[in-house]
């Protein structure tokens, strides 16, 4: 992450403690808070920086709140020393305790990362995970600088696996968090094309979301690969121990069934489990589910709670959600979209048996310089199969050549979808965050 110069710059050489004094305090007072609005008595608070703001100033008020004791970075608001540290960067101070905290504990980390669909195989493998077992996972979407190492923070002593999501848009961003997280076991979803602005190219993507493998091949660590994916298999060599999913030829092997709204998987390999009917949408679900079987059976759960765990997990966030209108069906899939998530939901929504499907797509983000052809691919995409109406929604849409309504923004859309009043009809609505597709129907 390219941080504002003014944060970069580090004026303060007096540090008042040590980590392993902070790391006292911390476990007196296990729980961090970072925003005031949502401390309680007894949290740490960490004066964490942003473009907008400055934690320092909110240490005072911390304290007062009931904040055990604060961690802060400007010796202007020193005022309190037998309740705060003064240190040279908070976050680095953060991330550092996050260390010591996970170099106390000899249980598998298991991080997960990759283009698409890391916070739905955390959720599924966390999910079958503590139907058994002690879980702490990323809450949410928390999976950057600063969550990672708050997710460290959340572990209590006496859990028997961590789950840790990693999301990354430079390269040696996941290296980084790897040397906090410190992970015994790896997921790499998938790598496909995402944030290129940060990574240059899809084979950035690859050596970036790669490092988490490097880490593990150093460390004697434990990979889950889907063998489905040639690239990852290739960039897993050398990793002590690979254990694979997929539809054959794997470790542990399943069969999408995906003919409806909603994605069943058979698991064929392992007794059990059978079929799972879930709650997610698409295909493209397909090794999300895999990953949580595999790392369930791997860590012991019993086959008929990794079943039940799949199959009663229900996504939040608009990520895939099938929402039923009426006689109509909704994909909602508005929480995020880039040229694979799109390509995968697409083919999905093409392969699902219904007679008028409707899709309404908004434009995708932060793709750089091959903005226009990303999109232009996604129109010549959808153009191979007949649909009963397609709409693009803003972005670089309107740049390309297509037979299709182009409407400038969710409102629009959702004014259009009004005017239609379909019924029997199967809608997919996905766009990147900041299009707010979930407005089309609201
Ligand atoms: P973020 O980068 O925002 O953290 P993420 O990697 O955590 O995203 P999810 O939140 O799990 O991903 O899923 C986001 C969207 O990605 C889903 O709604 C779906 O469209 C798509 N997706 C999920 N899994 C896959 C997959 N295996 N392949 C392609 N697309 C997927
Ligand atoms: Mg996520």
């Amino acid at each position: 992450m390219v941080m504002p110069m003014d944060y970069q710059l580090n004026f303060n050489t007096f540090v008042s403690m040590n980590i392993d004094q902070l790391y006292d305090i911390y476990k007196q007072y296990p729980s961090i808070q970072t925003d005031t609005r949502q401390l309680k008595a007894g949290d740490i608070f960490f004066a964490l920086k942003g473009p907008n703001f400055n934690g320092n100033t909110y240490a005072a008020a911390a304290l007062e709140k009931g904040a055990a004791f604060a961690v802060i970075d400007e010796e202007a608001y020193f005022t309190q020393p037998e309740k705060m540290m003064l240190t040279s960067d908070v976050l680095e101070t953060l991330q550092q305790l996050a260390l010591r905290h996970r170099q106390s504990f000899d249980i598998p980390f298991l991080a997960i990362t990759g283009t698409n669909g890391k916070t739905t195989t955390k959720e599924l493998v966390s999910t079958v995970l503590s139907s058994a077992l002690k879980t702490t996972a990323t809450i949410g979407n928390l999976n950057n600088h600063i969550g990672v190492p708050l997710t460290i923070l959340r572990i209590p002593s006496d859990a028997a696996i961590a789950v840790i999501e990693m999301g990354a848009n430079h390269e040696h961003e996941i290296e980084s968090y790897c040397k906090i997280a410190r992970p015994t076991h790896g997921i790499i979803t998938n790598i496909g094309k995402a944030h290129l602005e940060g990574f240059g190219s899809e084979e950035g993507v690859r050596r970036a979301k790669g490092e988490l493998y490097d880490f593990l091949r150093q460390h004697n660590g434990t990979v889950f690969v889907c063998n489905e994916y040639p690239y990852l298999m290739e960039m897993s060599k050398g990793i002590p121990t690979v254990i694979t999913y997929g539809q054959k030829s794997a470790d542990y092997i399943g069969q999408p069934l995906a003919d409806s709204a909603l994605l069943s998987v058979k698991v064929t390999s392992h007794e059990g489990i059978g079929q799972i009917d879930s709650q997610l949408v698409g295909a493209y679900n397909f090794p999300n589910v895999m990953a949580a079987v595999a790392v369930g059976l791997h860590f012991g759960i019993p086959a008929e709670k990794i079943q039940s765990a799949i199959a009663t997990y229900t996504p939040s966030n608009n990520r895939s959600q099938v929402i039923k209108q009426g006689s109509n069906t909704i994909i909602m899939d508005a929480y995020n979209a880039n040229p694979s998530s799109m390509k995968a939901a697409i083919e999905n929504f093409a392969g699902i048996t219904a007679e008028k499907k409707v899709l309404l797509l908004g434009g995708m983000m932060e793709l750089g310089p091959d903005s226009v052809k990303e999109h232009q691919a996604l129109v010549d995409l959808l153009q191979r199969t007949h649909w009963h109406a397609v709409v693009l929604v803003g972005g670089d849409f309107i740049k390309t050549n297509h037979p299709y309504i182009f409407l400038e923004n969710a409102a629009a859309a959702a004014s259009w979808l009004q005017q239609q009043q379909f019924t029997d009809t199967y809608l997919l609505i996905k766009g990147s965050r900041s299009m707010g597709m979930e407005k089309v129907i609201l």
